[in-house]
């Protein structure tokens, strides 16, 4: 039977772990670091995760900004907000929820945030980075999975991975994540012809499709370290992954449970990626040249 990665304990460690770089920056005279976060429409999930964002930020001792916007807002006085906070001195981390309505373009949105206070870690740049092994600002989700992975205490080196789901935001970088560390990384997306084969060999197996049940508990390799990013809604209202995970439990060594897994650890992830925005932001302040 596998061990559980208990997300909730980890990503609470390390938001206490920002909490007190925070202070210690304090305590040496360096700003409180600032995070704004844009939210255009009324879209009730986007809402929850905006509060999340903002009540995590604040019990870390960092400044969340909120700019909610109304749904006609224009593509044009969106760009300009996220010029203004591109020049405000005082935010270090831009965060534009997603998904933005359906009339607004996120991609100009998305490239139009300096790299470097682009804290979710979606502008191309910032990507580029990830792939050429010089990460910078990583996107958090999957920054998040390799966190668990490292405070479960587990050497990924050289593993045969398989990543489900080949998203911008998740499973593309997830990718790049796991080569860096070291695996034999198989990406599998909606054109995979043989998706059990590619799980089966998988030594570590991260999903991220967003379908219950897509991969079947049968297919997880003995002992493998199993990673699902998925969050479903079942008619019940409780909340499922991608895997079957009461056979997958039987067979893997490791895995995330839903909810309580990877879930927690994205806006872990954000903290973090604001805390290291805001102190490149005084390196870059006091005249040292970004890389
Ligand atoms: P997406 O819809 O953007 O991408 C889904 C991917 O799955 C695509 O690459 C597609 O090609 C692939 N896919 C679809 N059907 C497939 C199939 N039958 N076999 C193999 N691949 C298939 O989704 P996303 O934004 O990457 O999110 C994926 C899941 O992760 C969702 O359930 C989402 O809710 C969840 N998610 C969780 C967190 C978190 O835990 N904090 C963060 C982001 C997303």
């Amino acid at each position: 039977t596998a061990q559980l990665i208990d997300g909730k304990a980890i990503a609470a460690r390390v938001r206490q772990q920002v909490g007190l770089q925070v202070r210690d920056r304090r305590a040496a005279g360096a700003r409180v670091p600032g995070l704004a976060v844009i939210l255009v429409g009324e879209d009730a999930a986007s809402a929850v995760y905006v509060r999340n964002k903002h009540r995590a930020c604040e019990e870390a001792g960092i400044k969340s900004l909120k700019y909610q916007l109304p749904v006609a807002t224009s593509q044009a006085e969106l760009e300009a907000l996220v010029d203004e906070l591109n020049d405000d001195a005082r935010i270090d981390g831009i965060l534009v929820q997603l998904p933005l309505p359906a009339h607004l373009d996120s991609r100009p949105i998305l490239e139009r945030i300096l790299p470097h206070k682009d804290v979710d870690g979606f502008h191309p740049y910032n990507l580029g980075r990830l792939a050429q092994r010089l990460p910078m600002l990583r996107p958090c989700t999957p920054k998040g999975v390799m966190t668990l992975l490292e405070e479960s205490g587990l050497d990924v080196r050289g593993l045969d991975a398989t990543v489900v789901g080949a998203s911008n935001i998740v499973g593309r970088p997830m990718a790049l994540e796991l080569m860096l560390a070291g695996c034999t990384t198989t990406v599998c997306h909606r054109f995979t012809r043989n998706l059990e084969s590619h799980v089966r060999r998988a030594e570590l197996l991260v999903v991220a499709v967003g379908k219950p049940g897509l991969v079947k508990g049968e297919w997880v390799r003995d002992g493998a370290i199993v990673i699902d990013v998925g969050i479903n809604r079942e008619d019940d209202g409780r909340l499922i992954g991608d895997i079957e995970f009461a056979p997958a439990v039987e067979r893997a060594s490791w895995i995330t449970p839903v909810p309580g897994g990877v879930g927690p650890m994205t806006v872990a992830s954000l903290l973090e990626n604001t805390l290291i925005a805001a102190e490149r932001h005084d390196a870059m302040a006091s005249g040292i040249q970004p890389v």
